[in-house]
């Protein structure tokens, strides 16, 4: 079966020399949080989507983001017995205090540390991934 693909970004923020990662709230299924990310339409690149799912989640576009081509890391997990795979891409918003706009798929946001983030993250595999860019971001502050 070959997986479900999507596409996000990990999108950071500098406040007073401290990382804080964009965490989304779904507003359907368990209403878990997440960075925003959505499927790769057909004949899509993973890179395009990523961009367009974060215009449409988060109202944000590319010029108003650094976003780290080489910095990338793939989750792969199941949903309702079939698998998914999501690629995300490390980014950071270039102007901190720039509003989000949540569109219906979400019903809150929040901006966190790495530890908060981990929490409300929830997946182990999600919260290894916000430890390994949370590294790379500390260094790009
Ligand atoms: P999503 O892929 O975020 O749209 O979520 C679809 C379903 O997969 C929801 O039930 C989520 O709770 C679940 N899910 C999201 N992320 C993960 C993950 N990293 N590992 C396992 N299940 C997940």
């Amino acid at each position: 079966m070959s997986p479900t693909r999507a596409a996000g970004l990990v999108i950071f923020r500098n406040v007073n020399q401290v990382v804080q990662f964009l965490m989304l709230q779904t507003s359907y299924g368990e209403n878990h949080w997440t960075p925003p990310k959505g499927h790769v339409d057909p004949g899509e690149s993973d890179w395009v989507t990523a961009l367009r799912e974060t215009q449409e989640e988060a109202g944000l576009s590319e010029h108003e983001m650094e976003i780290y081509k080489d910095i990338s890391k793939t989750l792969n997990y199941e949903v309702n017995g079939k698998p998914k795979t999501v690629v995300y891409w490390l980014a950071k918003l270039k102007n901190p205090d720039h509003k989000v706009y949540l569109s219906e798929e979400h019903q809150d946001l929040k901006w966190l540390p790495l530890q908060q983030a981990q929490e409300i993250a929830g997946y182990s595999d999600m919260k290894m991934l916000l430890q390994e860019f949370h590294e790379k971001a500390q260094k790009l502050i």
